[in-house]
């Protein structure tokens, strides 16, 4: 699934071609995906509009319109925005004032589209942590205090911090040498430090190579991300450790499949 890096890279893209460009008409491929409003009232609300912001809160897509209201884009699982589109493989195509296609794409179709006046009080919005970005080392570290779930599965929450899910949450940990079942309590204060300079790094070396393309994950461009062979225990299973040579194992953990050395991580 999309994480951070992936959703601020098309969030990026997506700046540069569609902010004051006008949505000219909607087609509607798929209407599963359009959960709010009703898709005639949909398009009826999409026609005429300019898009004036595009915002990313966590993995959600925002685009602010001159309407007033927000058009919130959630990928899930397999979403993508791919600009210039061909209005055929798609859910769902915007035709843009440009005379082209910004299609939503989504090979499962369990990604989420809604119109609606105040994104802000989405109940899932609502619920999101903060981003590790928009903490202090001091808020971080204090957010860990007490929590006895284990430190994978707390980054994975989007209501304790927003943005991580698997790869990154799994990754980072690898480069703070933190074993992914340890209790969040647990990690004393240098590896708290650790896993906060980590997380960010991680985070903003996957921006930098436009995330990582391990699924149906896509540049806005259609391009895949470049980050995958920068991943160091992500999909490894079995590899050796960069670090020690140690085979990187998967656990399931909270349903997951996770990576680790477990020579390194302690
Ligand atoms: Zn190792």
């Amino acid at each position: 699934m999309p994480e951070l890096p992936e959703v601020e890279t098309i969030k990026r893209e997506l700046e540069k071609v569609v902010l004051g460009k006008k949505i000219i008409d909607v087609i509607i491929n798929h209407p599963k995906v359009i959960k709010e409003p009703k898709p005639k009232d949909f398009v009826g609300a999409l026609e005429g509009i300019t898009i004036k912001a595009v915002i990313r809160r966590g993995k959600l897509l925002i685009l602010e319109l001159s309407s007033g209201k927000a058009l919130c884009i959630h990928l899930k699982l397999t979403g993508q925005l791919i600009y210039p589109g061909d209005a055929k493989s798609s859910r769902v195509s915007f035709k843009l004032s440009d005379g082209k296609f910004l299609d939503f794409r989504d090979l499962r179709v369990l990604g989420e589209l809604r119109l609606i006046s105040d994104w802000r009080s989405l109940k899932f919005v609502k619920e999101l942590g903060p981003e590790i970005f928009a903490l202090t080392l001091e808020e971080f570290k204090k957010k860990l205090e007490g929590k006895k779930t284990k430190i994978k599965i707390l980054l994975m929450d989007q209501k304790f911090i927003s943005g991580l899910g698997n790869l990154y949450a799994a990754e980072a940990l690898f480069r703070a040498r933190i074993h992914p079942e340890r209790p969040a309590f647990s990690l004393s204060e240098k590896e708290k430090e650790k896993l906060f300079k980590e997380i960010k790094d991680t985070l903003l070396e996957a921006i930098q190579h436009k995330g990582s393309s391990v699924d149906a994950y896509r540049q806005l461009s259609g391009e895949p991300g470049d980050y995958v062979r920068y991943h160091k225990v992500y999909d490894r299973q079995g590899k050796p450790c960069l670090v020690c040579k140690t085979p990187i194992k998967r656990i399931d953990l909270g349903g997951r499949g996770t990576y680790f050395c477990p020579q390194c991580q302690k």
